[in-house]
């Protein structure tokens, strides 16, 4: 077993025994106990007061999107290995008798079931924006999505790779100077947050995990065009931090996609910028242990002022 696999288990475990995780059978998918839910609650409000000092709208959305929002926006094109699609059934008497005789056969019964028109969210922004077509009002938007729960199908021994996980995300809609220049402002502000904390942060121009050939290709024009910035700390690994935010300029995507309008009558930019808060909590009981009453008081004072 090479070194970091060993790590990796042995931070498991580590997690384990100290009810911050519960392991279910599957990889990627355990329940939080509850002092590792504190530092998630905590974190999210210590993000909130930045947020709310800049007027953003608090936005909710269950973990959920139109089939049609993920077409749209071209999901299926770049990541169909992580989509999840809601399935239900809707057949009759008949086809119900067959279903329950599958599952006492010991059979596959998903054929039974019917693709719904929902799907897991896989970013908490995908279910904004379709709802904001239209023109935006001067300045255009900056929206709070709270923390929402994404699903991605990665399933993996790594305790940081989870099927499903909260995002804070932050949207900002409207002209392409103002999207740029709060890129600038968050990830200044994003490194000093989590330096605050106590982790060691490493900025990097980032590519996602596209599909196929096409998709390599398309990662290579995003890393070259600056379009993603991921901010990596040690979870498992020193040598391998791991990505616990990342900003994506999405540039006139999604505006030109759902109809969302500048109040000059431009298509709209749009950038997101997410933070991974499971890995954000999971780095700092790897950095300070697992007893959080231990924590620095530096750290302490910041998450439960
Ligand atoms: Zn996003």
């Amino acid at each position: 077993m090479s070194d970091l696999k060993k790590e990796r288990n042995a931070f498991f475990d580590e997690l384990v025994e100290n009810g911050l995780f519960i392991p279910t059978g599957v990889a990627g998918f355990y329940g939080r106990g509850g002092a590792f839910e504190d530092v998630v609650r905590q974190f999210g409000l210590l993000v909130g007061q930045y947020s709310e000092s800049d007027g953003a709208e608090r936005i909710f959305f269950p973990p959920l999107v139109q089939k049609t929002t993920l077409e749209r926006a071209g999901y299926m094109e770049t990541m169909p290995h992580l989509c999840g699609v809601v399935h239900s059934f809707s057949g009759d008497e008949g086809e119900h008798k067959k279903l329950l005789s599958a599952i006492k056969e010991g059979e596959d019964w998903s054929g039974f079931l019917e693709a719904t028109d929902l799907a897991l969210t896989p970013a908490a922004c995908y279910p904004l924006y379709p709802t904001a077509s239209g023109t935006l009002k001067e300045g255009g938007r900056l929206v709070d999505l709270d923390a929402g729960y994404v699903f991605r199908r990665e399933p993996s021994e790594d305790p940081a790779r989870l099927q499903m996980f909260r995002q804070r995300e932050m949207v900002r809609m409207g002209p392409p100077e103002l999207v740029q220049e709060w890129r600038g402002v968050w990830m200044e502000r994003g490194e000093s947050v989590l330096r605050s904390l106590g982790l060691d942060v490493v900025v990097e121009v980032a590519s996602d995990p596209f599909f196929g050939r096409g998709g390599r290709m398309l990662s290579a024009s995003q890393k070259q065009q600056e379009l993603k910035f991921e901010m990596q700390v040690p979870i498992v690994s020193r040598e391998h931090p791991t990505a616990v935010t990342s900003f994506n300029y999405h540039t006139s995507h999604f505006g030109e996609t759902f109809g969302i309008l500048s109040n000059d009558g431009e298509y709209a930019h749009t950038a997101c910028l997410g933070f991974g808060v499971e890995r954000i909590a999971l780095a700092l009981f790897r950095r300070h242990g697992m007893q959080p009453t231990r924590w620095p008081s530096s750290v302490r004072t910041l998450l439960w002022p």
